[in-house]
């Protein structure tokens, strides 16, 4: 490895931690060159009713095939692409990308339903943001409402003046939106109140402990109701069991995604599961 690393940076060389911090700084300079050499791509998970079984969405998770490192998920470089600022662009072509899918399946007939893009907290937070969201609209001549932006607690509940005046911005472009990971932040309830949301997505990590951790349902449960009774649907995340539905049913939850239903797709297979899923309906 020292060899690897020549001779000025020894200094990178013993603990964990800097060679964590070479890893990153790698990674970054790789990932300017991501983009342009076309080593992103998105995979697609199928997002279901969990009374009727269809499916009414999709979610693009974005995933990096470097060239001699093999596949990076985005919970390794994401974080990294947000330090660094190169959040902009890989957030732009993500969005940019997933429009562009979903607009060719909603013409062929597979997918009714949303195309949900997760917003990371630096991105959401450009000024310019709202007008990207809005030329990628005009440019792929989506349907503003069959996309769906997910953001984070933490990315909505800090300078909820700013927010509150984005969120409705894009709620005016007609784009519908999801607070992913819910649970796992801290909400206030009179902000979530007032903000132009469609939907909460119930964290995995609460999924993950139905039907038996008693904490989890609570969690749960009161995430559904809570919910409810502000007017949004609710979608839980990660569903990898049949009792885990059965228990998400019973506590009225709205839909659902998870390895029990799909894993993350690529395109090709995400389009012969939406055709077999079309065939169904019919
Ligand atoms: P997330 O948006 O909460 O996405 C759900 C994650 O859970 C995905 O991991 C998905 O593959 C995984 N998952 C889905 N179903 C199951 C299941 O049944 N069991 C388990 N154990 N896991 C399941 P992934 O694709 O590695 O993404 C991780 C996170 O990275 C995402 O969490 C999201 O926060 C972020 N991310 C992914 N794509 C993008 C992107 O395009 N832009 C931004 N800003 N963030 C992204
Ligand atoms: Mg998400
Ligand atoms: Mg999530
Ligand atoms: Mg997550």
């Amino acid at each position: 490895v020292a060899k690897d690393l020549g001779r000025n940076r020894y200094q990178f060389y013993a603990p964990e931690m800097n060679m964590r911090g070479l890893d990153r700084l790698t990674l970054e300079s790789d990932l300017h060159r991501a983009i342009e050499r076309n080593e992103l791509f998105l995979m697609y998970q199928p997002q279901l009713d969990l009374n009727t079984g269809n499916v009414v969405g999709l979610e693009a998770l974005v995933r990096w095939q470097h060239p001699s490192r093999g596949l990076i998920s985005p919970g390794q470089f994401i974080p990294i692409a947000e330090i660094c600022g190169l959040i902009t662009p890989v957030g732009n072509w993500v969005l940019e990308s997933a429009c562009h899918q979903h607009v060719r399946w909603v013409s062929q007939g597979l997918i009714k339903g949303t195309m949900a893009v997760n917003i990371s907290a630096h991105q959401f937070r450009q000024a310019d943001f709202c007008d990207r969201v809005s030329d990628v609209l005009l440019r792929t001549g989506l349907e503003p409402d069959l996309l769906e932006l997910e953001v984070t607690e933490s990315v909505v509940m800090h300078g909820i003046d700013q927010v509150l005046h984005k969120l409705n911005v894009l709620r005016g472009l007609g784009v519908t939106l999801a607070i992913d990971d819910f649970g796992t932040g801290y909400s206030s309830l009179s902000y979530l109140k007032q903000f132009p949301l469609h939907r909460l997505k119930i964290d995995q990590s609460f999924t993950c402990g139905l039907p038996a951790d008693l904490e989890s349902s609570a969690i749960a449960e009161a995430i559904i109701q809570m919910g409810h009774s502000l007017g949004l649907d609710v979608l839980a995340e990660g569903i990898e069991t049949r009792a885990q539905v059965t228990n998400l049913q019973s506590l009225g939850c709205d839909a659902g995604q998870g390895f029990l239903y799909a894993r993350p797709l690529s395109v090709e297979e995400c389009g012969d599961y939406l055709l077999a899923a079309v065939g169904d309906r019919r």
